[in-house]
This record gives structure tokens, C-alpha cells and sequence, in this order.
């Protein structure tokens, strides 16, 4: 707050607010454009929700679908647990809306951060490496089941596919896997219409899942990398302490690798990998990501003109020059004043914008 800004000051906020309104015009016009590289590589640039309400957000700031469906916010703030029919009628809703973009729905990650009181999750001293999400489910899989059932009914749209979290290996996957069959079967037995053909994928958040990652993407259509959690597993920094906040880094370069590995070792396999953590809404790294070749980016709504806007000022052959260049670094710093160098010559004002947020 200014009390009694003099006539400078109060002309110097006037020119700041019209250049910010002029620059949003910009942004808004981008809605319609796809997102494209200045030599013409398309990618993928979807949103991450939380309910059917956040489909006006989507739309309007041009996402391509949605690329993270966090399915948890069903659960929380409640003292039952929804039914079949109520999952079914949200999930079919965003499908049909959002038709022929893609709609990933991510199954039950409740745990960790999320909670239902009607569930009864006991108090934990490591939550975040506790009994969440899928490991929950496999427990409960009176509550998988039902979920998994609205998801099937729901691809019926043909554009949803079901992505599972915290997978941690090809045994976990595989239970998994084998309740998704039998689910199938039972709605076939019971006449229920599903899309046969419909994508499944894991999201890749812990380190050994990486480490794995061969193993796994043999069994799956599509990887999409969790980085809110992976980094937080990979340095060993738990993602909501702000004493540690510092450490918290995606530029790390241990964070890099493990991404590269991600991405060549899906390729290698034919399938394609996205990204659903906020790492893929930063600025900073997503020259970086789109060098290394990631397929889609899944970010909230609202930063989806600003990511597009530094997307379609990128050349493709100067991101993969720089996303090598920058993996052969020690520090974080020095990955970002590479980054930095490239983006204040090709998108300064988006470098600007990100300097003024930090
Ligand atoms: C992630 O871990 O990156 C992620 C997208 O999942 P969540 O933030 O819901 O744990
Ligand atoms: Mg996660």
C-alpha cells in the first residue's frame, strides 16, 4: 500500500497497469492457437482439475483437455463416501464437455495431504509415505471398485483414459492391473457398455518407479510424471515444509536426469509421456522439458497462456541443444542462468513475469 503516492509514482502504476492489461490481451488471443514450437513441433497442453466446475476454466484459457483429473476433492469435506452414480455423472460430464480433447482421470490419491473423516485414515508420522492412494485402494477395494466401475462407464465417450498413482513397481502395478480386468469383466457380464480400447497410465512420482520404468511401461499406454511428489522423494524434502522450501528444487539436476529417463525410456517403448506436477507449469522448465522431449504438459488452467506463450516462442532445435547442454551441469544455478540467457532473448517478457513472481 502507497499512502499519498505523488503524481510520479501514481503515472509510473498507471503505465504498469496498462502494459500488464495490453500484455493479458495478448495472452487471451492465444487461446485458440495451438501450442507449437516457432519450427512447427505440436505438443500437447492440457489442464489439471479438480471438479466439473473448473471446466469454464479450462475452456476459456484454451486447454487441450485435461491431462490430471484429481479425483480426491470427491472425497474430502464430507462424512460419507460418493456412490457410483454420483462419480459416474461428474466424470461422464467432463468427458462429454471436453470431447474429442482427452480427459485423464486419475483414480484415488486420497492420504498423504488429502483426507476423508468417513474413511478413517489413522494419523501417521510419515503420511506422505504412508498408506495413500493406491495402496489405500488396493486395501479398500470395495471403493476402488466403485470408482473404476464410474471411469469405465464413463469412456463410453471415448476420450477418457484412467491413470493410477504412486505406483512403486511392476508387482504393485500388476494387482492393479488385474483388478482393472476383472472389473472389466464384471460390467461385460452385466451388459454395462465401456470403451474397450481405452488408455491406461501410471503416474511416475517415486524414484523407483523410475528406476523401474522399463519394466513398467511394458505393461502400460502412457506415463505421466508426478513431479510435486517426485521431487520431494528424490531430494528427500518433504514438499510441504517451507523451512526446507530452499531445497525444493526442479531444476536440481539428480530431478533432470531422472526426468530423461523417463521420457527416452518411454519413447524407447512407444508410448508417449506427460507431465502432471507443477514442474510443467514453471517457467523456467519448460524449455527444458520440451528439449528433453516430453509429449504433454498438464498444468492449472490459468498458467496455460503463459506456458503456451513461451511454448510458441521456442524453437525446437534450440531446446534440445540447451536441455543437453543443461543436463551436463553440477547446480541448479548454473541451470537456470542457461535457461535465463535463452528466454531473455526469445520471451523476455515471460522472463520478466517469472522474476517478479520469485
Ligand atoms: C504430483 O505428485 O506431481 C501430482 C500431480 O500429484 P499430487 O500433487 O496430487 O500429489
Ligand atoms: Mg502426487
Amino acid at each position: 500500500v502507497i499512502i499519498f503516492p505523488s503524481r510520479i509514482t501514481l503515472a509510473r502504476i498507471n503505465r504498469e497497469k496498462s502494459d500488464l492489461a495490453r500484455f493479458e490481451t495478448q495472452l487471451k488471443q492465444l487461446r485458440k492457437v495451438p501450442a507449437e514450437t516457432m519450427d512447427g513441433f505440436r505438443i500437447t497442453l492440457a489442464a489439471n482439475i479438480e471438479m466439473p466446475e473448473d471446466i469454464p476454466s479450462v475452456i476459456a484459457h484454451g486447454g487441450e483437455g485435461v491431462g490430471l483429473y484429481r479425483t480426491e476433492y470427491f472425497y474430502l469435506n464430507r462424512t460419507d463416501v460418493p456412490d457410483e452414480e454420483e462419480q459416474f455423472r461428474a466424470y461422464n460430464r467432463v468427458a462429454k464437455k471436453l470431447k474429442p480433447d482427452s480427459v485423464i482421470i486419475r483414480t484415488l490419491d486420497l492420504g498423504g495431504d488429502k483426507f476423508n473423516s468417513a474413511l478413517e485414515i489413522p494419523p501417521e508420522i510419515n503420511p506422505f509415505m504412508g498408506w495413500r492412494a493406491i495402496r489405500f485402494c488396493l486395501e479398500r477395494q470395495d471403493i476402488f471398485k466403485t470408482q473404476l466401475r464410474a471411469i469405465l462407464r464413463s469412456s463410453c465417450q471415448k476420450n477418457v483414459k484412467v491413470m493410477f498413482p504412486m505406483i512403486s513397481g511392476f508387482s504393485e502395478l500388476e494387482r492393479i492391473l488385474k483388478i482393472w480386468e476383472e472389473t472389466k469383466d464384471e460390467l461385460k457380464r452385466k451388459g454395462v457398455p465401456f470403451y474397450p480400447d481405452m488408455e491406461v497410465g501410471i503416474m511416475i512420482e517415486i524414484p523407483a518407479a523410475v528406476v523401474m520404468a522399463d519394466v513398467l511401461a511394458r505393461q502400460v499406454d502412457f506415463f505421466s510424471i508426478g513431479t510435486n511428489d517426485l521431487i520431494q522423494y528424490t531430494l528427500a524434502v518433504d514438499r510441504v515444509n517451507e523451512k526446507i522450501a530452499y531445497l525444493y528444487d526442479p531444476l536440481n539436476p539428480a530431478v533432470l536426469r531422472f526426468i530423461r529417463q523417463v521420457i527416452n525410456i518411454g519413447h524407447q517403448n512407444n508410448i508417449w509421456v506427460g507431465m502432471c506436477g507443477e514442474m510443467a507449469g514453471d517457467l523456467l522448465s519448460v524449455p527444458i522439458l520440451l528439449g528433453l522431449g516430453l509429449d504433454e504438459f498438464s498444468v492449472s488452467p490459468v498458467l496455460i497462456p503463459e506456458v503456451k506463450k513461451v511454448i510458441n516462442s521456442l524453437h525446437l532445435s534450440e531446446v534440445r541443444q540447451l536441455a543437453q547442454a543443461v543436463l551436463q551441469h553440477r547446480s541448479a544455478d548454473k541451470i537456470r542462468t542457461e535457461v535465463k540467457k535463452l528466454l531473455r532473448q526469445v520471451a523476455p517478457i515471460m522472463l520478466e513475469r517469472e522474476e517478479q513472481k520469485r
